[in-house]
Order: C-alpha cells, then sequence, then structure tokens
C-alpha cells in the first residue's frame, strides 16, 4: 500500500536494520526498542492487522511464526524466552497499521497482562 511505512519499509523507501527476511516475510530491529531484542516481524503482502487474517490468507501467521522462531535461535533466545505480541486495533495500542509481530526479548520481561 502506497502510504503504508512498512510496505515501503519492504520496498527498501525507508531505511531498516533487517535481520531476517525469506520470500513472504521481513523482520527488521524497532526503531523504538522496549528491550535489548525488539524485532518487527511483517508480511511482505500488506494486511492490516489480524483481523484480516482470513482461510485465504492464514498462511502468514505460519510464515511469521517460523520466521518468530529462526529469528529466535539466530540471536540466542531460544532458549532463554521471548514475548511475540501482536496490537490489533486502536484500543490494543496498533500504531501501524501493517500487520506485525513484536518478537522482545533479552531481559527479564515484565509486568505480564496477563
Ligand atoms: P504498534 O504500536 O504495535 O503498531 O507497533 C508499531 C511499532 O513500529 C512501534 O514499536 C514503532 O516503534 C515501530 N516503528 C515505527 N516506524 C518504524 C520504522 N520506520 N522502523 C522501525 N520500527 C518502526
Ligand atoms: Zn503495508
Amino acid at each position: 500500500m502506497d502510504n503504508c511505512i512498512f510496505c515501503k519499509i519492504i520496498k527498501r523507501e525507508i531505511p531498516s536494520e533487517i535481520v531476517y527476511e525469506d520470500e513472504k516475510i521481513l523482520a527488521f530491529k524497532d526503531i523504538n526498542p522496549v528491550a535489548p531484542v525488539h524485532v518487527l516481524i511483517i508480511p511482505k503482502v500488506h494486511v492490516r492487522n489480524v483481523m484480516e487474517i482470513d482461510h485465504q490468507n492464514a498462511d502468514i501467521l505460519k510464515d511469521i511464526h517460523l520466521a518468530a522462531k529462526q529469528i529466535a535461535l539466530k540471536v540466542g533466545l531460544g532458549d532463554k524466552g521471548f514475548r511475540l505480541i501482536t496490537n490489533c486495533g486502536e484500543e490494543a495500542g496498533q500504531t501501524v497499521f501493517h500487520l506485525h509481530y513484536h518478537l522482545i526479548g533479552g531481559k527479564e520481561l515484565g509486568p505480564k497482562i496477563i
């Protein structure tokens, strides 16, 4: 989508620190990290958020999780643990409306909301 910043990152129109890429997924460092590891994992197709996932495109979720696992292994969090979070919609605090999962870790995380 033309005015989507994450689509621009995918097209290399905006710089980012890419940590993982495959045919369907891009992952890059969050510009405002809340933990030593804070990576955003996004599909290369523009999907607004979880509410736009359906049976046709649900493979995106599998691809994101497989990428998350690879990234966790790469940065040494496979055993230590990490959180994988997506904010869906305004009340959840979503600010960029291109589906993304925050992979966060590298310190004791807390407090837990749930
Ligand atoms: P959310 O609030 O869940 O929609 O998350 C959006 C995230 O995108 C925030 O954590 C921002 O810090 C991050 N962000 C916004 N613009 C950029 C950018 N150009 N490069 C990297 N991360 C970004
Ligand atoms: Zn987009």
